[in-house]
């Protein structure tokens, strides 16, 4: 082993890995909420290894890998232990100086899930757990992802059930011994799994189903008109595509508090754990609805078709982001159409959701100084880490952002082509190409998008497109929504989404008002920048005690922008830090909610747009 200073692992070559890994995780630990894994590597020649724990991850845009939750690494070779060491500032690779004569290692180690949140995502529970595969393995530096082959086993508690992308090859007892795959596909087939479980056909075919996962068994309350919906979406997702490109997918959804909310992509499956009462609370919680779509959009729109620098030939490779306002921003603008057309929204609650993300981005500060394409490096920069100043730093803006810009190319190419084409035409040629059923990834750059775009409706895209993403703003792009027949305006009452997602946060949003979002508790989660919340010197953090000498309350607070709105002073008592103070805050517009209304005589393509394909 070098003494000092490790060489640079071996680059990644397009060569086959020789043998396969035998990869087996023991997840019964659920009370501790450990993984124990051992896993048996070939061994090809004698001589320096370097094992890497994958880093970059592909649906989180950045090296997201949870190395500080790797623990217990323990490597043998022909019975014997061989010493390992860490390389100084690549802290995911291995080194190993193999033996001669040693055909196999065998490497154990424990993945430990978070305990609390503070430590990170928690991904066990006492009832049901998720499972990313690349937390739980090591790998060989050198070779392709796609060059690994892993046959992956899984021992599960007693009586739980799992779900998960790959076929079962066996199974004994509660120990499920998964097809051998190429590590690329292992690691895009997390596995979701519990003691209360229940699977779905969401199609004809019986392709796509839905599994649920839940902390409780009268959370599993699904009912024919719940699943309604989630089978339009998928035929609204076919008519969209034309084509699907994967042989079967598995949405993974856990309605639960014990673990870490979280949506992430794959190319045959997604991730979902989302708010206990989906199903059980079905009214209560609707503006979360638009999860499941987004995450299977992506299956055309991130997997099947993905920017040329987004791809990687192995997890130790920076992943790149520069087209990300189409894999997410126009993914996020099918999920809302996707939601509208399926009928898991209505057109109304769709266009009130618009309105929200059109009135979030109007308002944010930090596109004076900061294009939508820097964002893009946002994933990388604060991992979605909490921040200060959102609406000035701004975060991951080519979702919200992105969603806008592809409404004003929907809605202008409806304009250019007589009504005759539309984005849907995009979708097809673009997302929709090639052979049904083929799944590899097909890589795309810049040119292509202005291209084909250009094929549907001849226009100066690449200038319209550097414009809106190299380009510094004042307020956000609108003009969608007003060649989709509407104009966004405020109203002093919010829309049935406006109040869904603050029932469903646990907040008052007076972003559009005092410029704050607090929780229930008088917490103060967002403070709008240059906002007259900001004026009075309140910042992210703050608790708020008292509103005009009463005590804190949401509605306290509610009534009193009111009041203000009639000339009485609104007055808070504050608490940051240690320090105590009173804010005044210099606010007399009243309440502020926005909303989409219709233009007269304008046409209405924002509702052609959300309306079912026949
Ligand atoms: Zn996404």
């Amino acid at each position: 082993m070098p003494a000092s200073q490790p060489a640079e692992p071996p680059v990644p070559e397009d060569r086959a890995f020789p043998g396969t890994i035998r990869l087996h995780v023991d997840a019964r630990d659920v009370l501790r909420r450990i993984f124990k894994v051992r896993e048996i590597i070939p061994i090809e020649q004698p001589g320096q290894l370097v094992l890497l724990f994958p880093e970059w991850l592909p649906g989180y845009h950045a090296p997201q890998a949870p190395i500080e939750l790797f623990a217990g690494l323990k490597i043998q070779g022909a019975g014997r232990d061989l010493a390992w060491k860490r390389h100084p500032t690549q802290v995911h690779a291995f080194y190993v100086d193999v033996p001669e004569g040693v055909r196999e290692i065998e490497a154990e180690f424990q993945f430990l899930s978070p305990t609390d949140p503070a430590q990170g995502r928690v991904v066990v529970g006492p009832t049901l757990l998720s499972l990313q595969w690349n937390a739980v393995l090591l790998y060989p530096a050198g070779y392709f992802a796609r060059q690994i082959a892993v046959e992956a086993t899984l021992t599960l508690p007693d009586e739980w059930q799992a779900a998960c992308a790959l076929k079962e090859a066996a199974r004994e007892a509660a120990t499920i011994t998964f097809e051998t795959v190429p590590l690329d596909v292992l690691v895009d087939s997390p596995v979701f799994a519990g003691r209360y479980f229940q699977r779905l056909a969401l199609d004809e075919r019986a392709e796509v189903h839905l599994n649920i996962v839940a902390d409780s068994p009268e959370l599993l309350a699904v009912t024919p008109d719940k699943i309604a919906p989630h089978r339009a979406l998928i035929a609204q997702t076919d008519a969209l595509f034309g084509t699907r490109h994967f042989d079967r997918y598995e949405v993974l959804l856990a309605l639960s508090e014990e673990i870490g909310s979280i949506g992430v992509e794959h190319h045959r499956s997604c991730e979902a754990v989302t708010v206990k009462n989906y199903f059980s609370d079905w009214d209560a919680t609707f503006s979360r609805r638009d999860t499941v779509p987004h995450e299977f959009v992506h299956s055309w729109n991130g997997k099947y078709r993905r920017g040329a620098d987004s791809w990687t030939p192995s997890f130790d490779q920076p992943i790149r982001n520069s087209l990300m306002w189409v894999y997410e921003g126009q993914t996020q603008y099918w999920d809302r159409v996707l939601c509208a057309r399926s009928g898991l929204w209505t057109a109304e609650q769709a266009m009130q959701a618009i309105a929200l993300t059109a009135a979030t981005q109007e308002v944010r500060a930090g596109s004076r100084w900061r294009p939508m394409s820097d964002t893009t490096r946002d994933p990388i920069i604060a991992a979605r880490a909490a921040l200060p100043w959102a609406s000035w730093q701004r975060s991951e803006d080519y979702y919200a952002e992105g969603s806008l810009v592809w409404l004003d190319v929907d809605t202008r190419i409806r304009e250019l082509s007589g009504e005759a084409r539309s984005l849907d035409d995009f979708a097809q040629r673009f997302f929709g190409t090639g052979e049904a059923g083929d799944w590899t990834t097909n890589t795309y750059d810049f040119e292509e998008v202005i291209t084909c775009l250009n094929d549907l409706a001849p226009f100066d895209w690449r200038a319209f497109f550097l414009d809106k993403i190299e380009g510094k703003h004042e307020g956000a792009p609108l003009a969608g929504i007003e060649r989709g027949g509407f104009r966004l305006t405020y109203r002093s009452a919010p829309s049935a989404y406006w109040a869904n997602t603050e029932k469903v946060a646990e907040n008052v949003n007076l972003m559009f008002s005092l410029g704050l979002i607090a929780s229930e508790t008088g917490n103060v989660q967002e403070v709008l920048w240059e906002g007259p919340a900001f004026d009075a010197g309140l910042t992210t953090g703050t608790t708020l005690l008292a509103v005009n000498g009463d005590a804190y309350s949401a509605e306290a607070l509610k009534r009193a922008v009111a009041a203000a709105a009639s000339g009485e002073g609104l007055s808070l008592r504050v608490r940051a830090g240690k320090q105590e103070r009173e804010a005044d805050i210099r606010y007399t517009g009243g309440h502020r909610y926005p909303h989409l209304e219709p233009v007269e005589g304008a046409r209405p393509r924002l509702l052609e747009i959300l309306a079912p394909r026949s």
